[in-house]
């Protein structure tokens, strides 16, 4: 079997700008070197007397993946190790973090898919016999989980007298084959949040996660012996969402606010080894302490960044952005 992946690996991926930001003359600011895993960002300035020079910025990451990396590419270089874990008995998480607009529903819908002929290949070998495969859908919306493959159910979370979180009353499918996967994942999306507010895209106010849990036998109730989790997050500016007029959509930022705050603060004390890990902070962080958890736990952060100097700029000019900046 592979070798095993790195406890926190995080991945910056870059989406190409599009025909609409092209034809308003928007340009590329981003620069991937992804022999150095280093981003640079290259803002265009002016000063007082009109001259103009570039402001070059760098990050390094565990991995730059430029627009010339497709999901395939992506599939195989970040979450295909990822399979060795689950079958170690051990929990992994991939993440899609950014802006609306960036590329997370991009990166993260066609993951299942790949991820399931690997992991449905492995189950058909002698030594995983009695082992399946169960597949689970839901979303996080303003703190509260609706089940997406059951009609939105609302789902509670509770904890267990192992002090184990469960996320009661989920539907679980169990998956033999990849098309009825495609099934469940189109059906999924199709049963995204949808509100009333006419913003451009509802989905970006959510957290949409879709669980594989390995199982011994086929009852739901029977002990997960690994499990991978695909999360496609809410959108990172809507947290700032909080300086909106509507009252609900206010809300809506607070909350994601704290989730992703949350989220951090978690994936923080985890890299440093922390005693303490703050689960509590918030009901994505407080479903998600399971995986986490354990020396075996695994977790992939895909940061997608839009190339977009327009977009760089409207946001820097952003109320949120101002204030926290200064
Ligand atoms: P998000 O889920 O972060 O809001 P989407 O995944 O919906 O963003 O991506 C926004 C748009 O950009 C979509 O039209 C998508 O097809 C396109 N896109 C995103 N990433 C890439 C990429 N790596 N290559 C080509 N097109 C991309
Ligand atoms: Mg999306």
């Amino acid at each position: 079997m592979a070798p095993d992946p790195p406890k926190i690996r995080v991945i910056v991926r870059k989406r190409p700008l599009n025909r609409k930001e092209e034809e308003r003359g928007d340009s590329d600011v981003l620069e991937c070197d992804c022999a150095t895993s280093t981003l640079y960002v290259n803002e265009p300035k002016q000063k007082v007397d009109l001259t103009k020079f570039t402001e070059r910025h760098t990050f390094r990451f565990d991995d730059v993946f430029g627009e010339d990396v497709d999901n395939d590419a992506l599939y195989c270089t970040a979450i295909q190790p990822l399979i060795s874990t689950i079958f170690r008995r051990g929990k992994a998480t991939c993440f899609a973090y950014g802006q609306t607009g960036s590329g997370k529903t991009y990166t993260m819908q066609p993951l299942p898919l790949r991820a399931a002929v690997d992991v449905l290949s492995v189950l058909s070998t002698p030594d995983f016999h009695g082992v399946g495969l169960h597949v689970s859908c839901y979303e996080i919306y303003g703190g509260k989980l609706f089940d997406l493959l059951n009609a939105r159910n609302k789902l509670e979370v509770r904890e267990d007298g192992k002090r184990r979180v469960q996320v009661v009353g989920l539907r679980e499918v169990d998956v033999h084959d990849v098309d009825v996967l495609q099934q469940l994942v189109e059906h999924a999306a199709a049963s995204r949040s949808t509100g009333s507010t006419g913003a451009n895209d509802e989905s970006s106010r959510s957290h949409s996660i879709m669980v594989f849990a390995l199982r011994n036998g086929n009852e739901p109730k029977r002990p997960v012996v690994g499990k991978l989790t695909f999360i496609d997050l809410a959108g990172s500016e809507r947290g700032a969402d909080t300086y909106d007029n509507d009252k609900q959509t206010r809300l809506e930022g607070a909350e994601i606010n704290k989730s992703l705050l949350a989220l951090k603060e978690c994936i923080r004390a985890l890299d440093s080894d922390a005693r303490h890990i703050p689960f509590r902070g918030s009901k994505l962080t407080e479903v998600l302490r399971d995986s986490f958890m354990g020396k075996a736990a695994r977790t992939v952060m895909i940061a997608n960044v839009s190339p977009s100097l327009l977009l760089l700029r409207a946001h820097a000019e952003h109320p949120a952005l101002r204030r926290s900046s200064q």
